[in-house]
């Protein structure tokens, strides 16, 4: 069921939205080589923590452990925070963190460059930030879901990239994962109409390769079966009556 957002519940949304913004640049400005994922893990949760009734979503989401999702180079999401994954000069980071305030919330994911990375990991984590932004530009009210995944598909696609279909964004707000699904592919006026109150994560995950995902071991990181590198960049997004609002802006 779609569960659709008064402009209260909204504003509430935006709230602790801005706290997760806030987290995210925090920790783009953090990552250099000589860390662990642990230690961006430990600065989110205290940074999140430090907000008046904000708390961090995904420790125990599922069982998850960590308050950050961190993935590098071909792992494309869900890598636990660890002290023995030190970044190194060159690597990339994908961080996806959420945060609940107020009984609501929000979703985030950046992929950051540890030092100097090579040009073609540089165009990819271009690209994959211009997708989102190509995404959340046709989340207005009339549009639909196969809009969203058709503007992110085209701007991967002719960069000469790949979209992940394996993995999905999705509704949020009083649950984490709420209905609809968000793919990152699609065709223009196919699938749900968008209308005001919807509250969507949006998040193209973009390999350099093929699109196909593997589960390791552990069962929660997911990487690349090509072992090419893959980044990841999530806004919650607000359709509201004149357009949208993009919830989760630093
Ligand atoms: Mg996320
Ligand atoms: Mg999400």
């Amino acid at each position: 069921m779609i569960q659709l957002k008064s402009t209260r519940e909204i504003d509430l949304m935006a709230e602790g939205g801005r706290i997760l913004g806030a987290t995210v640049a925090m920790l783009r400005r953090e990552v250099k080589a000589g860390m662990s994922t642990m230690d961006l893990d430990a600065l989110a949760e205290s940074f999140i923590r430090s907000h008046s009734g904000a708390t961090p979503a995904f420790k125990g989401l599922y069982g998850f452990p960590g308050t950050l999702c961190t993935s590098i180079n071909h792992e494309i999401v869900h890598g636990i925070p660890s002290k023995k994954r030190v970044l190194k000069d060159g690597d990339i980071i994908s961080i996806d963190v959420g945060v609940g305030y107020e009984g609501y919330f929000t979703d985030s994911a950046t992929t950051v460059p540890v030092g100097d990375v090579d040009e073609e990991t540089r165009r990819l984590l271009a690209v994959t930030e211009r997708s989102l932004e190509a995404a959340i530009a046709v989340a207005v009210p009339g549009n639909h879901l196969g809009d969203i995944g058709a503007a992110v598909q085209q701007v991967v696609e002719e960069a000469g990239f790949s979209v992940v279909r394996d993995l999905v964004g999705h509704g949020i707000g009083v649950e984490f994962h709420e209905e609809p699904q968000v793919p990152n592919y699609g065709k223009p006026k196919r699938g749900l109409k968008l209308v005001p109150g919807l509250t969507l994560a949006i998040e193209p995950m973009v390999n350099i390769g093929g699109p196909t995902t593997r589960t390791m071991p552990d069962k929660w990181t997911i990487v690349t079966v090509d072992g090419s590198r893959s980044a990841h960049f999530e806004h919650t997004v607000a359709i509201t009556e004149t357009g949208h609002r993009v919830l989760t802006a630093a």
